[in-house]
């Protein structure tokens, strides 16, 4: 099985290669910009042209978009607008010219109705303050040197790397691995160097291939698994996240920037700032890590994991920040269930948001019509269950897929005769756009806000 995959690794740059790769940073910021303006002067005087009555033959040429039209645009005009161009290696302006060229296309396509989502803007310029700094390469000697712990990159040189990047280097050194690109990134106050890479992975059975496991994610917990299972969150979590709090009170007691009067931000707020973004950092990698075992765990494990497509109590105006980081994991770990599932020849699915996990009672099936988020316990009217809220959920995610898998073959099992049968017609899957294929069956759109709570398959 063929997979593109990443491999990230912080750096550690000396001063002088720390100049150097903002050198290239901001060849890309220029060749971004310059072809910006460029696109954008022929896009109003064609339109003033028009408005004269010009004939649409006659009117100035219109600048090519594609990515090879802007790079043979720049490559004639690099000598004036950029004399020092010979200094920093080609590839960074081809990533501020491929950039501006995917802007561009995706503003097109929003606007013609060929790309569906939010409408797009048309691109704007880079600034040195805004626009995360970044440059990638895709051609020249990229390689991980075999002491492991430095990489060359075309022009930089050898970076050192702040950690091993044995377990690339392995798959390089067996040939199953093909470096696509690598790209330069400041995040957080630090540099990383992120790999592209196209690797053959060996087809895999989860341990269990029979089972079915709901997955749902918690506040006080990382997971909490429908076998009753609560996955901890990661060690010094809660320590970073108070110390996010202290930070952002700190913060916000000192002269930000302000937009309207022009005001400045003071060196102070700019120190608490990068504090506070630093801290940020930890806290989305100690969960990211966190949330990487479980999920590598889960998915050679289990046959069939379910979970909630929406975190429909996120969506209630709730500003909480345990609740807005629950949800950012929760995105988090469908993503990373999704692919790992696929590697592991396992499937993800996904119950539809209409679904009610939370209210319903994992033991009878009756559905409570109201059940407050400060409600840490399911207590069901019907039956008398008393249960954790978030182990309830987990089962009923879990009770869903068993429905679905014996939906295929007669009429759906119902769980007791003197309940609510809680699939209710056709079980639809749907295949999640933009992930790998794992050779499923065919495609039911969803039925939309109705009683009957689709499966969306999510690879
Ligand atoms: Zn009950």
């Amino acid at each position: 099985m063929k997979t593109i995959q990443a491999y990230r690794y912080a750096l550690d740059l000396t001063p002088a290669q720390d100049r150097d790769v903002y050198a290239h940073v901001g060849a890309a910021r220029v060749a971004h910009n310059w072809a910006l303006a460029q696109v954008k002067a022929v896009m109003d005087q064609r339109a003033a042209e028009r408005s004269y009555g010009v004939a649409d033959e006659l009117l100035t040429p219109s600048l090519s978009w594609s990515l090879a039209g802007l790079r043979k645009a720049w490559n004639a005009a690099k000598p004036e607008v950029a004399p020092w161009w010979a200094e920093v290696s080609k590839e960074a302006f081809n990533t501020g010219l491929d950039a501006l060229a995917r802007g561009l296309k995706n503003w097109a396509d929003s606007r013609s109705g060929k790309r569906s989502g939010r409408p797009v803007g048309f691109p704007r310029f880079k600034s040195r303050r805004r626009a995360t700094p970044s440059v990638r390469f895709t051609t020249g000697a990229i390689r991980v040197e075999p002491d492991r712990k430095h990489v060359v990159l075309p022009r930089l040189g050898r970076l050192k790397l702040h950690e091993s990047a044995r377990k690339l280097a392995r798959r390089l050194d067996d040939g199953v691995a093909r470096i696509l690109s690598a790209t330069v990134r400041r995040d957080g106050g630090r540099w990383y160097v992120a790999f592209t890479v196209e690797i053959e992975r060996t087809e895999r059975a989860p341990a269990r291939p029979k089972s079915v496991l709901g997955v749902d994610v918690g506040i006080k917990h990382l997971a909490v698994l429908s076998t009753g299972e609560l996955v901890a969150n990661p060690r010094h979590l809660a320590g970073a996240q108070q110390r996010m709090r202290t930070l952002g009170r700190s913060l916000s007691r000192k002269a930000g920037p302000d937009r309207r009067t022009g005001q400045r931000a003071s060196k102070r707020w700019e120190r608490a700032a990068a504090r506070l973004g630093r801290v940020h950092v930890r806290v989305a990698n100690l969960r990211r890590d966190g949330l990487h075992k479980l999920t590598t765990r889960l998915a050679a494990t289990y046959g069939t994991v379910v979970v909630e497509d929406l975190n429909v109590t996120g969506m209630l105006a709730n500003r909480k920040l345990a609740r807005h980081i629950a949800d950012a994991g929760f995105a988090e770990i469908r993503r990373q269930l999704a692919y790992k599932t696929g590697w592991n020849g396992g499937r993800l699915l996904v119950a539809d948001r209409w679904y009610p996990s939370s209210k319903t009672c994992s033991g009878c099936g009756a559905v409570r019509t109201k059940l407050a988020l400060s409600e840490r316990e399911y207590q069901c009217e019907a039956c008398g269950l008393i249960m954790d809220r978030d182990r309830n959920a987990s089962l009923n995610l879990a009770a869903l897929a068993a429905e679905l898998n014996t939906a295929g073959s007669g009429p759906v099992a119902a769980r007791g005769a003197d309940r609510k049968t809680r699939v209710r017609g056709r079980v639809a899957l749907k295949r999640e756009p933009g992930t790998a294929s794992a050779g499923q069956t065919g495609t039911v759109p969803p039925q939309g806000g109705t009683a009957d709570h689709v499966l969306t398959q999510a690879h």
